[in-house]
């Protein structure tokens, strides 16, 4: 059946039985009569203009929706657009918030901010469940969280924690980036919105910085009214891109996480310190195996020394050293120089980021090539047994 007016192509057949959804590249959208215009209006129903409402950021939006089994999705222009809107729309004058300060850099640096307008910010480990309990207490609104976290891979029991949450009268938002829908679906253990930077695996091509929230449509109307009134739209051209990216996500996962498991295991056996979900030496084994059963497709190794960390990186040939993660293509970085440097050395000892850490998204690459790569790269590099990172 062809769309008629402004039927929306979620779903295919498209105009003309394209199978997928075309790019509605238009800022504005005709109203067959003024009086439908000022209907679409008052009724927010129906394109009026793009900043509002775009055909193919829905078709986005109704995949992401369905990955994260949510009633809906709303896609910002950035993961921090849609970290944003999604903390505007649920924050007022005085909230207080519980977040684990080893979150985002970025997330927390707006939390921060938040705080001129009188936002209280309550930083707690989120993986103990009994300081996030001790946190609530004294009431809280909101529970801001990443799982696995970014670069520890520390994962926090999200059911428990939604629990806590929500008899202490607190929502619970989660940052699903690093676990993907794939992996873990935070809203079905009982999280209230879920955010994504979609720049990383689910548009899965390092060629585009996209976001989303995704819920139930009673929290998600302000999300949208945010975005609206803010302004992080995602150009259409961007969201098709992203939409592309999205239909291979389960395809790409599948293949990232059981490489990155096998590397992991593969260097832990050769007596490097490795850090992945599912190895029995990480500090969350249980509940990672429990909570997201394919892993995640990044893994850190510990070198020991900040010089050992970027002699490794420089001697990589198949991975790139890189920032992000997610990708195809598999990256390496330094978080202590990179993303985590404006931690500082205080704040990075806190965190447990070791100057010796190095962070590898693994990408769709033969595993045996990423093996092979990363042996010669270590080849000479002490293995620090001492250094084992502190959980
Ligand atoms: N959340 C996590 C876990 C991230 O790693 C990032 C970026 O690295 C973001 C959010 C922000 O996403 P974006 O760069 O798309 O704004």
């Amino acid at each position: 059946m062809e769309p008629q007016g402004d039927e929306r192509p979620v779903t295919g057949p498209h105009a003309h039985g394209a199978v997928n959804p075309p790019v509605v590249r238009s800022s504005t959208f005709t109203f067959p009569t003024a009086e439908e215009g000022a209907r679409r209006m008052a009724e927010g129903d129906g394109l009026v203009y793009t900043r509002l409402d775009n055909p193919t950021t829905a078709a986005l939006e109704a995949e992401i929706a369905r990955l994260e089994g949510a009633e809906g999705a709303v896609a910002p222009a950035s993961g921090m657009g849609a970290i944003h809107v999604a903390l505007m729309s649920l924050l007022s004058p005085r909230a207080r918030v519980v977040v684990d300060p080893c979150v985002y850099g970025c997330t927390y640096s707006l939390l921060q901010k938040l705080a001129k307008w009188g936002i209280e910010l309550v930083p707690v480990e989120t993986t103990d469940t009994e300081a996030v309990a001790e946190a609530l207490e004294p009431g809280a609104d909101l529970v801001f969280l990443e799982t696995p976290m970014n670069p520890t891979l520390r994962v926090v029991d999200l059911e428990a924690t939604a629990d806590l949450a929500h008899e202490a009268g607190a929502r619970l938002v989660v940052d699903n980036t690093f676990a993907t829908p794939i992996a873990q679906r935070p809203l079905e253990l009982g999280a209230d919105l879920v955010v994504h930077s979609l720049t990383k695996a689910i548009a899965g091509h390092s060629d585009l910085l996209g976001g989303a929230v995704a819920g139930s449509q009673e929290l998600l109307e302000d999300v949208r009214l945010w975005r609206k009134d803010a302004g992080p739209v995602l150009d259409p051209e961007t969201a098709w891109l992203a939409l592309r990216g999205a239909q291979t996500l389960e395809l790409r996962v599948r293949q990232m996480t059981r490489s990155a498991g096998h590397i992991a295991r593969h260097l832990e056996g050769l007596g490097h310190e490795v850090r992945h979900p599912l190895l029995a030496s990480h500090p969350d084994h249980t509940v990672a195996k429990r909570q997201m059963p394919l892993g995640t497709s990044v893994f850190t190794l510990d070198l020991g020394s900040a010089k050992a960390a970027m002699t490794f990186l420089d001697r990589l040939e198949h991975v790139s050293s890189a920032v992000s993660l997610g990708g195809v293509e598999s990256l390496a970085c330094h978080p202590a120089s990179t993303t985590h440097a404006p931690l500082g050395e205080a704040g990075q000892a806190a965190a447990a980021i070791s100057e010796g850490l190095v962070r590898v998204s693994v990408g769709i690459e033969p595993t045996e090539v990423l093996i092979e790569d990363i042996e010669q790269a270590l080849s000479g590099l002490a293995k620090p047994q001492a250094a084992r990172i502190q959980a």
